[in-house]
């Protein structure tokens, strides 16, 4: 059932209700709306008359029950789009769509982080990789399970990007969730209850994959799984499920985005990738997913795909991904929206760090004078360690500046690391 409070309602009258509901046996999941709160109160469907009850309390607009069996994915329950936060520049679910993007798995520091370099220099604002691996064989590569997520968490310090990758196992849940920013339970996992309570519990961002043989009334149920143990920042992923057509890996529900739309106030987001199993078709169906109101798209991008461990064939290489970002923008304005865009990462050291506000002219100075556009010359990892040579230096200028090491690391270092290595 859900309880609607009045606009304006008092804390005390709120208080009383979700002290009724809990002498009833119910639980109560509050959700602040724009103009007033509702309360939904979830258990056993037959004391739901007692419920109708709380109608006469003291700032109650009425009860209603809610006629779908999920409750709190519903858009009985809340009427706005939920965005979800992940971080302090990015959020899914408003105006601006999201792309998340980056390999498969996660196998070399290098193969990660040149990636991650890769798919932020594109424009991407979340990296993507698997540190555990479900394979359909056990004779396939399975990740780099901890030391995956360690280099993920590297990726995200020296880039800025948040990540998105794989729990597989209730048991590996809480130390998946200790590095990473979005949980990802795949299409295999979807109907794992055990796991879906348990990220339930961790109260991070999940990004829920739709299985490969479920009906989006089972997704929803799954999504419904995480919200009722108390974590309400669950994002849908549409990956294409399982039809008689063997010209694709899978078949993708583009429709499910318009479909879930009517029914669940979470973001959706589509992964063409495993949709159709094919780098050719990523990019088309990419902007197809803009024009059916997705919220966000989930792409691999693989700086060598004919070597890649794991789904190469899907996998975009990076020059391909920044040209359909470009055309994707356009997409994404003639719907009305926008690409969410983080500032350019090309030109000089200065130029670059001038489009970051919080940089002030005196730091810029600073910069200027360590030159980090020379850090051009060797390989990746060469590269990487000239420039953290170069961030201790300029920790210690800073320091002596009383300059707190948050800014150095949060605010400028992820800006120094894509300018230097892009
Ligand atoms: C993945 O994202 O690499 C993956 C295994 O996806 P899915 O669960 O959709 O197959
Ligand atoms: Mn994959």
């Amino acid at each position: 059932m859900i309880i609607v409070m009045k606009a304006g309602a008092a804390k005390k009258d709120k208080d009383e209700v979700l002290r009724r509901i809990k002498e009833l046996g119910y639980t109560s999941h509050v959700i602040h709306g724009a103009t007033r709160d509702v309360i939904g109160a979830i258990g056993d469907e037959r004391g739901k008359s007692a419920l109708q009850a709380l109608e006469t309390l003291h700032g109650v607009e009425n009860v209603v029950p809610i006629l779908q069996p999920y409750k709190l994915a519903s858009l009985e329950v809340k009427k706005e789009s939920s965005v979800v936060r992940i971080s302090d520049t990015v959020s899914i679910g408003g105006s601006q769509i999201i792309m998340m993007a980056g390999p498969c798995s996660v196998e070399s520091e290098e193969q990660i982080l040149e990636s991650a370099v890769a798919v932020k220099k594109a424009g991407a604002h979340i990296l993507r990789g698997g540190a555990f691996k479900p394979r359909t064989s056990p004779y396939s590569f399975q990740g780099l399970e901890e030391e995956g997520l360690k280099l993920l968490a590297k990726a995200r310090d020296l880039t800025g990007l948040p990540f998105v990758t794989e729990v597989i196992n209730p048991e590996t849940a809480d130390m998946v969730a200790a590095y990473a920013d979005i949980l990802q339970i795949g299409a295999r996992n979807s109907q794992n209850f055990a796991l879906l309570k348990k990220v339930g519990q961790l109260g991070k961002p999940v990004l829920l994959k739709r299985g490969m043989a479920m009906t989006i009334q089972e997704l929803l149920m799954s999504a419904e799984y995480i919200m009722s143990e108390g974590n309400q920042s669950v994002i849908l992923c549409e990956r294409g499920i399982r039809t008689f057509e063997t010209a694709t890996r899978n078949t993708l529900d583009l429709s499910a985005v318009p479909v879930l739309k009517g029914k669940t106030h979470l973001p959706v987001v589509i992964d063409p990738s495993h949709g159709t199993g094919n780098h050719h078709y990523v990019a088309p169906m990419c902007y197809a997913a803009v024009a059916s109101g997705a919220d966000g798209l989930i792409v691999e991008v693989h700086p060598d795909p004919e070597h890649a461990s794991s789904d190469g064939a899907q996998s975009l290489k990076p020059e391909k991904f920044e040209i359909m970002m470009k055309k994707l923008r356009l997409f994404a304005e003639a719907d009305g929206r926008t690409l969410l865009r983080y500032r350019n990462t090309k030109g000089t050291l200065s130029r670059h760090l001038t489009g970051c506000p919080r940089v002030s002219k005196r730091y810029r100075n600073t910069f200027r004078s360590f030159r980090m556009f020379r850090i051009q010359s060797g390989n990746l990892t060469e590269r990487i360690n000239t420039l953290q040579k170069y961030l201790y230096q300029f920790r210690i200028k800073l320091r002596a500046r009383g300059t707190s090491n948050r800014f150095l690391h949060v605010t400028i270092a992820p800006h120094l690391f894509v300018a230097a290595l892009a």
